[in-house]
Parts: structure tokens; C-alpha cells; sequence
């Protein structure tokens, strides 16, 4: 073993950014990644002369390591993984090793559904407030990067199940967890105790200087904080005061804001995201803004005036008198649940459903189905579950197997007033290569319909 040697598995945004710290910080450095390296980082890589390998691991340049970075991505099952686990070298993760190397204040957020759109909302607050702020983890620039090139005071940081796994000594001075429902259960040996165990790694090491956002209606968050000892102070919030609430809507309307030194009210109805589900999002981010001495009219401003989040709950067009909502980020069942709960209660959604299903139990969604929805189309390679679950439970179900399929069945049943709902439920990977790509071939086959 080289005592000094850093390997870094995945050359994505994470590892390459990881790659340049640590490369800065001295270190000898190499990357590996098992499938190949999109171009941009590979001339990165090359510019800043570190070494790197793509299409395969080998082993005697990765088993010699002294810690081992590894991208989010990679489960610890594989059979690298497997190996370095054996050889007992310390695995962490990117946002841990950029940790060491900053004292910056981190406030970062996790949960089953929201991350992304909390998180930029709180970023949106911060920066409208003139804070030098960056954004990371699943979004923006790797934390590793910014800290080795440009170094920000505050972060503001998405953080996955995946990327809390492997983190030990770091800390976040604000941790928000949003909601806990069953995700990636195929990455948690379909045991929800491991997943829950993973989300709360994001208070370890938290102070009472710290702290600690969360839903308190959420009962998986509330039993295991039963369960655990933290250090840090709560916060939690509700959509009604209950006990203790930081964060409430009052009888009057008002959102409510509270902390030790800032607090504020402002109309829920002035809030720029609607549904119950970003009300959350904009208490999490409101309390994180108040927790940071954001002045109260920045504070309220930002919440009114966020642009929203392009693949969540996205207006694409009015056509022929039918909405179509682009919500292809939609990918397990929960974030399904609250696109419908946000529809009207006419039973005038048609709900495009499928892709790669992730052990998904879809009984969760079908009072609301029952209630909201007059047909279904399954648009995957396969929609076996799909039919088989929701056939008898919606006037119609169609089966589809591309998005101009599934478009156009949905542009055929459709009546005026009706409104188009691609919220999927599952991975886009069946069919497309992310959600993304799923969200705008939606976006322009949609707008086709025009022509
Ligand atoms: P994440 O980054 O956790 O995947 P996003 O902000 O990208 O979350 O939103 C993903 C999906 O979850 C969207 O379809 C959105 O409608 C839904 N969603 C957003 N916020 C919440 C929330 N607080 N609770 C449940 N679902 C949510």
C-alpha cells in the first residue's frame, strides 16, 4: 500500500472533482472507471495531468490505495467494490473528501423526494441575498471541485442515500431531511431499515450549534429519531402547528417561520410553488434561510419569485383545450402520490405511468387514482405490473411502448379540460437515457401535436 495513493472510482462529476483536489492537495492520484468517461472530463482529466483508466478496472493499480473515493453510482456490491472491502481500505465518499479541506458552512439536504427542488430553492434564497454560495452533491458542481478552485462560504448540497453511505467525520451545520419512503429498495437488500439507516448518517456528528430540519408528520422520520440521540436542535415543520412546529401554516393562511433569531410570516397563497408537497419544500428552505440570518423580506421574496424546476410538475402547453405536465422526475411512487394530490378533483387526468420498476407497490397511489384519474396509459418495455395492478381501477389503460405512443394515445382520449400527467413512477431507463431525456422527448412530441 502507498500511503499516499487516492483511487477514485467514476469518472463523472463527482470523481473528476475529487480527482483535482486531491491532485492539488499533493496526493497520487488515479482514477478507474468501469464503463467510459464522457469527453469533457477525460480532457479535464488530461489537462490536469492526472492518470486515468476507462473501461475496466485494474486491479494492482486500485488494490494499492491508501482510501478509495467512490462515485455514488457504484454499489458496494460490486465485485470491485467487493475486493477493495476485502483489502480493508477505507472507502468515503467525494462530498466527505472535500469535506476535510473547508470549513465552510454546509447545509444540506436529503429525503425520498424534494432534494433537488429544496435545494435550489434554498441556494435561490441565499443567493438573492448576496451570500457567496455554492450548490452541490446531485446538482451543480462537484463540492470537491469548488473547494479546490473556487471556494465558497456556504454550500448548499443535495445529498442522496448513496452519497450519505460512505460519509464518516463530516458535518452539516443545517442537515434537512424532507420525507422517507421507500426508494432504490434493489440498493438496500429491499430492507427499509438500511435505507432509513443511510438517510440519517446526514446528522452524525451534528452539535447543538447544529441543526435539524424535518417533517414531523412523517412516521418513518419520527419513530427513528425516537430510536437515536442527536446533539443537534430540531426544527420541525408541519402544514398545521402541532407540537413544537418551526414551520406551520396558521389558521389565517399565513406561513410561519420560526427561529432563535429570525422569524417571519408571509401568505402561503404568495408562495411561487404550489402543492403540498413544496410547501414543504419552501418551509425546509425558509427555515434554512431564517437558520443562516437571511433578512426576512430576501426570505420572502425568493419564496415568491422561484422559477420552479424544469422535469417537476413542469407546464409544458395547453393543446386542443388538454394541459400536458411534464413530471418525468417522478421516478418511484411517492412523488406520484403528490403530482396527483395537486391535480383537480374531477377525474379529468390522464396518468402516464411505467418504465423500470424499482420493486414499486402502486397501492399507495390508488385511492388518488380512483379518485383524480379517468384513464391510464403504461408507456414501458414492459407493462405487465402496470395492467395487471390498475386494470378495473380507471375507466381505461392503454398500453404503450414509446413516448409517441403513449403522446398520442393520450392526445386521442383526451377531452377538453382534461389535464395530461406524465408522472411515471419509475426509471426512465427501459426506454430513455435518463429522466431528463424521457422529460424533454415528452416536452417536444407534445409540442409536435401542434403541427
Ligand atoms: P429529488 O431530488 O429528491 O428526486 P425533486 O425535487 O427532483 O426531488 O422532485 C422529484 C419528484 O418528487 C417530483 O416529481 C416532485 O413532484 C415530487 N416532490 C417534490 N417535492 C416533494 C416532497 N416534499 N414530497 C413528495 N414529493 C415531492
Amino acid at each position: 500500500m502507498n500511503n499516499n495513493r487516492i483511487v477514485i472510482l467514476g469518472g463523472g462529476e463527482s470523481g473528476v472533482g475529487a480527482a483535482i483536489l486531491a491532485k492539488d492537495k499533493g496526493y497520487d492520484v488515479f482514477l478507474s472507471d468501469f464503463g467510459s468517461i464522457p469527453s469533457r472530463y477525460k480532457e479535464q482529466l488530461d489537462s490536469e495531468q492526472i492518470a486515468y483508466e476507462e473501461g475496466g478496472h485494474t486491479e494492482s493499480s486500485i488494490l494499492n490505495a491508501a482510501e478509495v473515493i467512490k462515485s455514488p453510482g457504484i454499489p458496494p456490491t460490486s465485485p470491485i467494490m467487493q475486493k477493495i472491502t476485502a483489502a480493508g481500505i477505507p472507502v468515503i465518499s467525494e462530498i466527505e473528501f472535500a469535506g476535510r479541506f473547508t470549513d465552510a458552512k454546509m447545509v444540506c439536504i436529503t429525503g425520498s423526494n424534494g432534494k433537488t427542488t429544496t435545494t435550489l430553492l434554498t441556494y435561490h434564497i441565499l443567493q438573492n441575498a448576496g451570500i457567496n454560495v455554492g450548490l452541490a452533491g446531485n446538482v451543480g458542481k462537484s463540492l470537491a471541485l469548488q473547494v479546490a478552485r473556487d471556494p465558497h462560504e456556504v454550500y448548499v448540497i443535495e445529498l442522496s442515500s448513496f452519497q450519505l453511505e460512505n460519509m464518516y467525520d463530516f458535518k452539516a451545520n443545517v442537515a434537512v431531511m424532507l420525507n422517507i419512503t421507500p426508494d432504490h429498495m434493489d440498493r438496500y437488500d429491499y430492507k427499509m431499515q438500511n435505507y432509513i439507516n443511510a438517510k440519517f448518517r446526514i446528522i452524525r456528528n451534528q452539535t447543538p450549534e447544529d441543526a435539524f430540519i424535518f417533517w414531523q408528520d412523517d412516521p418513518v422520520i419520527t419513530a427513528q429519531l425516537k430510536s437515536i440521540d442527536t446533539e443537534a436542535k430540531l426544527y420541525p415543520f408541519s402544514e398545521h402547528f402541532e407540537q413544537n412546529s418551526a414551520a406551520y401554516v396558521d389558521e389565517n393562511g399565513e406561513l410561519a417561520l420560526n427561529t432563535p433569531h429570525t422569524s417571519l410570516t408571509m401568505p402561503r397563497s404568495g408562495l411561487s410553488l404550489h402543492g403540498l408537497h413544496n410547501l414543504y419544500n419552501s418551509m425546509a428552505a425558509g427555515l434554512s434561510a431564517c437558520l443562516l440570518d437571511i433578512k426576512k423580506d430576501v426570505i420572502r421574496h425568493a419564496l415568491e419569485d422561484f422559477d420552479g424546476v424544469e422535469h417537476r410538475l413542469e407546464y409544458v402547453d395547453t393543446i386542443n383545450g388538454v394541459r400536458y405536465i411534464n413530471d418525468s422526475k417522478a421516478t418511484n411512487v411517492n412523488s406520484c402520490w403528490y403530482a396527483l394530490e395537486s391535480m383537480p378533483d374531477d377525474r379529468n387526468t390522464i396518468l402516464i405511468l411505467g418504465g423500470k420498476d424499482k420493486g414499486n407497490d402502486y397501492s399507495e397511489i390508488e385511492p388518488l387514482v380512483r379518485k383524480k384519474v379517468k384513464a391510464i396509459v403504461c408507456m414501458g418495455k414492459d407493462n405487465g405490473k402496470l395492467l395487471d395492478f390498475f386494470s378495473g381501477k380507471t375507466d381505461s389503460i392503454h398500453d404503450t411502448h414509446s413516448i409517441e405512443e403513449a403522446v398520442k394515445t393520450c392526445a386521442e382520449i383526451a377531452s377538453e379540460g382534461d389535464t395530461v400527467l406524465l408522472s411515471p413512477c419509475c426509471a426512465s431507463f427501459d426506454l430513455f437515457k435518463s429522466y431528463e431525456d424521457r422529460g424533454e422527448q415528452f416536452k417536444a412530441t407534445v409540442k409536435r401535436l401542434n403541427n
